[in-house]
């Protein structure tokens, strides 16, 4: 009998979904985010990144080894070169300044690993606030909980 995770093992990777709109905001195709009615940011997606974040992302020379090791730009697939200039984001992942650019002044997370830039939205940068406080709160409630019952 084959298993559970044999039959289920299509799962795609962390971050997919995101680098595949980031690869089709590149190939020119249009988005339409502005057509969808989210009420939650939950649901949607961030505001662009600030321009100040992205004007203070470091450009880095790929070295030697990162290019022998074959570093690819995550959003195009194409490997850098050595010492070709790649901007930094602080997770670390290194991207074209012509792939990521055009990204960050979509949304405001690494296509990669959802790592965020501050944004220039007051209404997103209180819900990210808010979002923290209701976990405060859940947190609470499970230690009262907690502290009940035991
Ligand atoms: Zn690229
Ligand atoms: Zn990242």
């Amino acid at each position: 009998m084959a298993s559970y995770f044999e039959e289920h093992n299509c799962e795609p990777g962390r971050g997919g979904a995101l680098l595949e709109l980031a690869r089709t905001l590149l190939s020119g195709q249009q988005l339409d985010l502005g057509l969808v009615d989210f009420s939650d940011w939950d649901e949607r997606l961030p505001p662009p990144a600030a321009r100040h974040a992205v004007l203070s992302l470091p450009t880095v020379r790929v070295t030697p080894a990162q290019a022998a090791k074959g570093l690819k730009c995550p959003v195009c697939l194409l490997e850098f070169e050595q010492d070709e200039g790649a901007r930094k984001m602080p997770c670390e992942h290194l991207f074209h300044s012509g792939c990521i650019l055009p990204w960050l002044g979509k949304t405001n997370s690494c296509p990669l690993c959802r790592h965020e830039l501050p944004t220039d939205n007051q209404e997103y940068e209180e819900y990210k606030k808010d979002k923290v406080r209701r976990q405060q709160r859940e947190h609470r409630l499970e230690c009262l909980h907690g502290a009940m019952y035991t």
